[in-house]
Parts: structure tokens; sequence; C-alpha cells
């Protein structure tokens, strides 16, 4: 609140300067702004499994809509509700500072484990309860709260920037129905300069001699996705009693073994490295040194690098079997057909022919083919220019003693989308998540504390200003 007061007094005295006028009260007259766990909690109550985004999409638009945002409606189906509530009207053509957010949660799994009903939305215990509390609903209501007390400024003073919030559909299921429609369709209507989406967060524990110290990790670049298949090639069947040499659940099965087994390389991003470069400053000895150099010690440590499955994902091409199928029949037949399916992961910086290559090279003693059923094409890196340092800075205004690093995400999220098209896309939740609230997404008692909503809302206001300040 002290960042906004400071760019309202700025441009109030901008317009008594230019115009002589008298100055009007800065603060909305009025209109009373949501109470964010009450808004967060009536949102949660709406069930946006993926696929029924849209009554928690009007609910959302209705809301901006009442409190003076221009709401632009890009698609209004009920498995692909996408829209943005600006400052300005979009045709005003102002560079748009976007927040995004997604409407869509992934489902509950059984009620039994909640102590909550999944969408009661209950607050209880300083936390709103229920899923998508934190992915990704806090994070919308954040940054339509930040955005809100911007409105009557924005009908006064003509701003330098529009600020949108974005919010879409479809993200949990790769972003078809909601980022990718809005990027490849309605881009230049909403004319991003920036945009901050999800991605990294708030921790503390990462640093060894400092572990109350939180750690946010700005997400600028992510991994990208690369379903493989590979199936039998030999004709074999016939009776279990007499099995051949080769046959094609055994092919399958071995190929599938000879893939999972092995020895991935170890590949330091320079996100990664840069990442622990900042955090060595908050270490001693040893530790201190190892991540000074991670690029030229990394590769010595394989074998703690590969057993740790987090810091693996980072550091190498992952890939995971997630399907592993054959010809339905009698149980002394063999089969005459037989399929397994890989999710890798590819790090920013791998070619993803040669990963192909080093794949086939590792299955070519089995009898099976290789096909590639959907790979993403790379996103490049969003450069650590002023719009991430803006995003630093607000972080710092809200928590002061904060290190903040640049981020690989390991997954995949929205914010590919709009990397691809040349657009920067920061990707954080401005909060500080411990290690039991983190492990309630996508699973049961997922909930969110009330104060980090207040302090989220302080970090994105403060963004804006410093934004408007460019
Ligand atoms: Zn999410």
């Amino acid at each position: 609140m002290k960042m906004l007061s400071k760019l309202r007094s700025l441009c109030l005295l901008f317009m008594l300067i230019t115009t002589g006028q008298q100055a009007y009260p800065a603060q909305p007259g009025g209109v009373d702004l949501p109470d964010p766990a009450q808004l967060l909690s009536r949102y949660v109550q709406i069930p946006s499994v993926s696929g029924e985004e849209k009554e928690a999409g009007e609910f959302l638009a209705g809301l901006c809509r009442e409190h003076g945002l221009h709401v632009r409606v890009f698609t209004d189906a009920p498995d692909s509700y996408n829209f943005s509530a600006s400052l300005y009207p979009l045709d005003s053509r102002k560079p748009n500072i976007v927040f995004m957010t997604h409407l869509d949660v992934v489902p509950a799994g059984e009620p039994e484990g909640w102590t909550y009903p999944p969408f009661s939305g209950t607050i209880a215990d300083g936390m709103v309860w229920g899923r998508g509390a934190i992915d990704n609903k806090a994070m919308g209501v954040m940054q339509l709260l930040a955005i809100l007390p911007y409105v009557e400024l924005a009908a006064s003073v003509d701003l330098p920037y529009n600020v949108s919030l974005l919010a879409v559909s479809g993200e949990e299921t790769g972003g078809d129905k909601g980022a990718r429609i809005i990027v490849e369709e309605f881009l230049d209507e909403l004319n991003p300069m920036v945009v901050y989406g999800e991605g990294g967060a708030g921790l503390t524990g990462l640093l060894g001699t400092y572990p109350e110290l939180p750690v946010f990790g700005l997400g600028v670049a992510q991994k990208r996705r690369l379903f493989l298949a590979i199936e039998s090639r030999v004709a074999a069947s016939g009776h279990g009693s007499v099995p051949r040499e080769r046959y094609p659940t055994r092919e399958v099965v071995n190929a599938t073994k000879a893939l999972l087994d092995a020895r991935p390389k170890i590949t330091i991003s320079p996100t990664v490295s840069e990442a622990l470069l900042m955090m060595s400053a908050h270490e001693r000895g040893v530790r201190r040194s190892i991540m000074r150099r991670i690029d030229f010690y990394g590769p010595l440590f394989g074998r703690f690098v590969r057993n740790d499955p987090l810091i693996a994902s980072m550091l190498t091409n992952t890939i995971s079997l997630t399907s592993l199928t054959s010809a339905e029949g009698a149980y002394n037949q063999i089969p005459t057909h037989s399929r397994a399916v890989f999710d890798c992961r590819l790090l920013p910086e791998t070619d993803e022919a040669r990963f192909l290559d080093h794949i086939a090279r590792i299955i070519s003693p089995y009898e099976v083919d290789m096909q590639v059923i959907q790979s993403g094409p790379p996103a490049p890196a969003s450069e650590q220019g002023i719009f991430y340092r803006a995003m630093e800075e607000s972080l710092h205004d809200v928590f002061e003693e904060a290190l903040v690093v640049p981020f690989l995400f390991v997954a995949i999220n929205d914010n590919r989308f709009f990397r691809r098209a040349g657009v920067p896309a920061y990707g954080l939740l401005p909060a500080i998540m411990s290690e039991e609230l983190m492990e309630s997404i996508h699973y049961f008692d997922e909930r969110f504390p009330i104060d980090a909503l207040h302090k989220g809302i302080a970090v994105y206001g403060s963004l804006i200003d410093r934004l408007m300040a460019l």
C-alpha cells in the first residue's frame, strides 16, 4: 500500500503541475475492494476442474466489470473460457502489463482425503482451504486485487501502460484451450509487453548455512516436453510354452529397461548455474565452493545428482515410462504387439534431434521402432532485464531480506506460449511456501495462508508502481 500511494502521489503531483487543478482523493471513493480471503473462498467454491472453467470465469469477469475494469471475453465455451480485464480498453493500444492466471484446477480426488470438503472454500486456521487455493486461484486473487486500486487513477490520469488480468482455461491440460489460443489468435489485441504468470515461489531451507532465508525462484525458462513411443517390430507370436528368442513384449520390455537404466548426462543450464552462484554468497566452506563452480563440480557428483530426483530434474534430460501395453489375449498366448510410452523432459539447451539420436542408439539392439508422439518447440529464456528486476525489487519491498534467483521450471506452464512469441514472461507465485503447503498442490488439503494473500497483493501493487514509472 505504501508503494501504491507513492505512485498516486506522483501522478497527482504531475496533474497539479500540468493542469494546475486541485488534486482529488486518490483512494477510489465508495468502491469497496473485496476482502482477499472472502474472495478466494468464493472463487474456490466454484469447482472449475479443467474443461469446466466457464462458471469460475464468469464469476471473476463479473467481479472485474463491477469494479470498473474493461473486460474482453476472447472465447466463451464451457471448456474454454478466456478473458482479460484491463485498466483501459484493449483498443487503447497501450503496451500491456499482463498478469496471467489460470481458471482451471485439477480434480480433487477422494473427498475422504480432505480435512474440509475440497470445494467448500473453508476459512480456518488463518488459511483458505480447497482445491485450487494455491494453484492458481490465490494468484488470480492477488493479481486482481492489486489492479483494482488503479481503476480510478487510470480513469483520471493517462497512465503510460495498460494493466490486464488475463484469466485462461486448460492450463492443467497443456494450455491448448487457453494460453495457446490467446497467443495464436489474440496476441496483437492483448498487446503484452510483459507477462507475469505462475512458476517459482519463495522457499526456505534451501541454504545450508542460512536456512531461514527465503529464496524466491523467479521463473525465466522451462524444460520442454517430448512424448515418445517405442513399438515392437517383430511379428512373432504364438504359444507361451515355447518362447522365441525375440517376441514383441520382450523386445519392448528390454528396450524400455535399457532406456530407463541409461545414465543421463549432467548439463548445467546458465539459469541453474547463475542461481547457484547467487545462493553461494550465503553459504560457507565446501558447499560454497561447489555452488560457485557447479559447471566444474556438477558432473563430478554424478551419482549424487542422479539419485536426487529434484536435482536430477534440473540438471538432466529425464525419461519417465508412463505407459506399457500389449495386445490382449489368453494368458498362454504371446501378444502380437507391444508398446511403451515415455514422458521425456528436455533442458532448454538440448537439441531434440541429437536427443532422439541418443535414444535411437540405446534401443538399437532391440527389434523396436521409435516415434515421436508430441514435441513442443523450444521457448527461449526470458532475459533478466527491466521486467525481471522490477519483480525482484517488488519482492524486496515486501520480503526485505529474501534472495531472488532466476529459476528453471522443470514442468511446463503457459508462460512458454508467450516466450515463443517473443514476449518476456516471468513465473512466480509471490509467497513464501512451506514444504507442507507445496505438498498440498494437486493433492489433499490444498490451502493458502491469508497473510500470504495480503503480501502477494502488495508485491503485485509494488510491481505496477515500478513498471508505470519506467
Ligand atoms: Zn498452475
